[in-house]
């Protein structure tokens, strides 16, 4: 059993990195949920290539989830996680309560507007405003050099990009590209809610998004492409489906046909599990 260093509080976290700090060495946060899965990793990884002292968080983020049913359906395995996280290279764990992040007289809200007009803003009312609280809030806590976030959840990634520009954050903000298992599935932690079944249709959604980019890179109207994408995904099982969008990857403003620099995403639940996934597109 390998061992790491796991804090629980905010004071613990602060006196733990300071030495660390005042050598010199930058510090690389990655922030996750747990239930880690190799995309966490690469996450972990990439930080490892940009800073020299890796500190990993988990916290399932109450602020971010719109229903207590999928808070509570969130899957949790701290143990395993450890051992992932120290078997790669981070060097702390923070893995705070509820109660160190948010205490009862809890009142203040990061907003980031525009980016979250679209897409999952509307899918998921306050769920950006609750990702944007608690990354502000573990930047402040940590204060890395950098942070390393996945663009499977591209929005979330543009929406931290944004925060940390317009709150004049020193914090160098790294995307690290999708990792999928075998089929296309984008890899998550919710896929483990998934039945024998319904993973198997999941790799219907990387499937039909690829099909889609292929037919939105030869030009034309996006309508069409997007209306029989739907469909697809709809007599694979998906439903219902929040969205498939063709968007500025940077405004993320709905585009009507493809054009440099737009991006494809799709949100859909199969069963109790909703899946998201992103393609670039030109
Ligand atoms: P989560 O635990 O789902 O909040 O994810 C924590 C971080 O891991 C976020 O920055 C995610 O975008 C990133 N991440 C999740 N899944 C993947 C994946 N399949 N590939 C790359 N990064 C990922």
């Amino acid at each position: 059993m390998l061992k790491i260093d796991v804090v629980r509080s905010v004071a613990a976290l602060r006196a733990a990195t300071q030495p660390h700090r005042r050598e010199g060495k930058r510090i690389g946060l990655v922030p996750t949920m747990g239930a880690l899965h190799q995309g966490h990793l690469e996450l972990v990884k990439v930080a490892r290539r940009h800073a020299d002292f890796i500190i990993a968080t988990i916290f399932v983020n109450p602020l971010q989830f719109n229903a207590n049913a999928d808070l509570d359906a969130y899957p949790r395995d701290e143990a395993t996680d450890l051992n992932l996280l120290a078997a790669t290279g981070a060097d702390l764990v923070f893995a705070p309560t509820v109660g160190e992040m948010y205490s009862k007289q809890f009142s203040t809200e990061v907003k980031v507007g525009e980016l979250t007009r679209y897409l999952d803003g509307p899918a998921r009312p306050g769920h950006f405003e609750g990702v944007a609280t608690v990354v502000t809030k573990l930047f402040n806590q940590a204060q890395p050099d950098i942070a390393c976030f996945g663009e499977k959840d591209y929005q979330q990634l543009q929406v931290i990009k944004r925060l940390t520009r317009d709150l004049d954050l020193p914090i160098e903000i790294i995307p690290v590209p999708t990792l999928r298992e075998e089929d296309g599935l984008a890899m998550s932690s919710r896929n483990r809610n998934l039945t024998e079944k319904e993973r198997i249709a999941a790799a219907l959604l990387p499937a039909a998004l690829r099909q889609a980019v292929q037919e939105l890179q030869t030009g034309g109207a996006a309508a069409p492409i997007l209306e029989k994408t739907r469909a697809a995904l709809k007599s694979a099982g998906f439903s219902p489906i929040d969205y498939v969008e063709l968007c500025d990857a940077e405004t993320l403003q709905p585009l009507p046909a493809a054009r440099e620099g737009s991006r494809l995403f799709a949100a859909a639940h199969l069963g109790q599990t909703r899946l998201i996934d992103n393609w670039p597109v030109l």
